[in-house]
């Protein structure tokens, strides 16, 4: 038997009035119409908190863009689930915020595109998104609800990273999540436009360490940083299908949210089967969990404990191979397309975003 996850990132509707170009959400967008009912979200969250869930990480697209999501919350609540709201901000007013907190809400996680309404704007795609955050970031320290800011940085904002930092700290921030974009979903096909220089990362890292002590009784600070840069690979998502999974807005179950781009993977859904078997039978979580699909470099390979061959997606996406160490990993064969990427993106002039949109109904 696999351990239970600790997380579920339910990915309630791929809806959203932002438009950003690295979004984690998958290039063909779900429309309203796919997206699972309030009573099987219901039903799903109890099958997850009877597993041994314990985080219940509520995403989109814009969850508020959900009517329900206030019932969603009161029924993660009462299923046992502690309940994180992943936000723009957008769709939220102060009155739906104190209704969220009164359903049981635990935490709001708001996203920060930029500092300044003109960035902020202009990366998010959504003019006046800026004026908006800030009046839900105020209600939400005013509430009392826990806040965590999560900063995704890219070669545009990267260089305001010191003033981002003391900005969410003014907020009222608990937390902020320093977030360097990873290459998968959107941010892909930005990735010349979105990929900071080598210089850019070792100011940010220098910033961190600096703000790391100077904010210690204020806020945390956590640092992802670009991977095409290390040496090594992350651990993605602790390892395939052992901690966490992600539901898509239609009730597909994904061992991570850029799992449907690796050919020959079937996902299971929620209006199938139930949660528990999907976790622990279902063919896209056994494919890559643990050691066994390992080929070498990775199957002889001393980190393979620590990283478990780095991101599937990310093999997939650059080497054309799921099994294939992830190519960032400087045992990787295909290291020398990264360099090759970074030398050609990093500092050529940037491209024009292509922003996150939802394809026109046919
Ligand atoms: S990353 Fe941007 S576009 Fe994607 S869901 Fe979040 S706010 Fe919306
Ligand atoms: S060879 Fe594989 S297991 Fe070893 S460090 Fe590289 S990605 Fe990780």
């Amino acid at each position: 038997m696999t351990s239970p996850p600790i997380a579920l990132l339910a990915e309630l509707t791929h809806r959203c009035p932002l438009a950003c170009p690295y979004c984690s959400n998958p290039l063909d967008l779900l429309a309203r119409e796919a997206e699972l009912d309030t009573e099987t979200w219901a039903r799903v969250f109890r099958e997850a908190a009877a597993m041994g869930v314990l985080q219940l990480h509520l995403s989109g697209g814009e969850p508020a863009s959900r009517r329900d999501l206030e019932a969603l919350v009161t029924s993660a609540r009462e299923a046992g689930l502690y309940v994180n709201l992943i936000t723009s901000g957008i769709g939220l007013t102060p009155a739906r915020l104190q209704a969220l907190a009164d359903a049981g809400l635990d935490h709001v996680q708001l996203s920060l595109q930029g500092i300044t309404a003109e960035k902020a704007d202009r990366i998010g795609g959504y003019a006046g998104g800026f004026a908006r955050k800030m009046t839900i970031a105020a209600e939400v320290t005013k509430i009392g609800l826990p806040l965590t800011v999560n900063a995704v940085m890219h070669r545009h904002n990267i260089d305001d990273l010191e003033a981002t930092i003391a900005f969410a700290a003014n907020l009222g921030a608990r937390r902020i999540e320093v977030a360097c974009v990873q290459f998968y979903g959107w941010a892909l096909p930005n990735r010349a436009a979105l990929l900071p220089s080598r210089d850019q990362v070792i100011a940010a890292k220098r910033i961190v360490d600096a703000a790391r002590p100077a904010y210690a009784h204020r806020m945390a600070i956590d640092f992802v940083p670009p991977d095409y840069y290390a040496d090594f690979p992350k651990a993605c998502m602790g390892g395939w299908g052992s901690t966490g999974l992600n539901i898509a807005p239609d009730g597909k179950v994904l061992p991570c949210h850029a799992a449907a781009t690796i050919p020959g993977l079937t996902f299971d859904s929620v209006q199938d089967r139930p949660l528990a078997e999907i976790w622990q039978h279902g063919t896209a979580f056994t494919a890559y969990r643990g050691h066994g699909w390992m080929q070498d470099p990775c199957k002889s390979c001393a980190r393979r404990e620590i990283d478990h061959g780095g991101c599937r997606c990310q093999a997939m996406a650059l080497a054309a191979d799921p099994r294939a160490a992830d190519p960032v990993c400087r045992h990787s064969p295909a290291r020398a397309m990264v360099d090759r990427i970074i030398a050609a993106e990093a500092t050529a002039p940037a491209p024009a975003f292509t922003y996150r949109r939802l394809a026109p109904q046919a």
